[in-house]
C-alpha cells in the first residue's frame, strides 16, 4: 500500500473499517509518514480465467459465443433454452471458482460435452463429433457405442432410449452430414 500524497510504502494505518452491501471493504487510512488521510477500497473480483486453445493463443471467456456453439448442436431437438443458460452458467462459475488467471480451453468443452450428454444424446453426438474433431465413420460409430454402452448400464431414460434403438450404424451418417463447416460449434 502506497500513499498516494508521499508515495511512503507500507506506512499506513487504518483507522476505520466498514463493509459495504456489494461485499466491499473500505478502509480509511492515515499515512504515518506524511499524517494524511486517505482510503482504500477492497472488492472481490470474480474472475473468468482466460483460455488456451489448443494452438496457444489465449482467448477470453465468451459466453454467447459459447451458447451459439452449444444452440447449433441443439437445433431442432427439445431442449429449453433454459437447461442451455443453465449449463453455461455452470459452466462459467466453475472457470471462475478454478481461481486461476489462464485454463485450459479443453475445461470448458469437456464440461459442454458432459452437460449435454445428460441433456439431449443428439446434442450431444453432434458436438462430440465436432469438439473431439471426429473425422471418419469408425471413430463416430466408437463414440456411439461408448455412449450407448454407458446409457444401458445408467438409467434408461424413455426419449433416450427411442433415440438410441435406431442404432450407431443409421445415425452415423446423419450426424456426420449435419455438421457442416459453419455450423461448427466453437469448443476450441
Ligand atoms: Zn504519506
Amino acid at each position: 500500500m502506497k500513499c498516494p500524497y508521499c508515495d511512503a510504502e507500507n506506512q499506513s494505518r487504518v483507522i476505520s473499517t466498514t463493509h459495504d452491501l456489494q461485499g466491499g471493504i473500505r478502509r480509511r487510512r492515515e499515512c504515518k509518514a506524511c499524517e494524511r488521510r486517505f482510503s482504500t477500497y477492497e472488492k472481490v473480483l470474480r474472475a473468468t480465467p482466460l483460455l488456451i486453445k489448443s494452438n496457444g493463443e489465449r482467448e477470453a471467456f465468451d459466453r454467447e459465443k459459447l451458447i451459439r456453439g452449444i444452440q447449433i448442436s441443439c437445433a431442432k431437438r427439445a431442449i429449453p433454452a433454459a437447461d442451455i443458460n443453465e449449463l453455461v452458467d455452470r459452466i462459467e462459475t466453475h472457470l471462475q471458482n478454478m481461481g486461476r488467471d489462464e485454463v485450459s480451453s479443453r475445461v470448458v468443452g469437456d464440461m459442454v460435452i458432459e452437460g449435454l450428454k445428460g441433456l439431449d444424446p443428439i446434442a450431444y453426438i453432434r458436438y462430440a463429433i465436432v469438439y473431439l474433431g471426429l473425422d471418419d465413420l469408425a471413430s463416430v460409430r466408437d463414440m456411439l457405442n461408448t455412449l450407448l454402452a454407458e446409457q444401458n448400464s445408467d438409467t434408461p431414460a424413455a426419449n433416450v432410449s427411442s433415440d438410441a434403438s435406431a442404432g450407431p450404424n443409421e445415425q452415423t451418417p446423419d450426424a456426420a452430414q449435419e455438421h457442416s463447416p459453419e455450423a461448427a460449434p466453437t469448443a476450441d
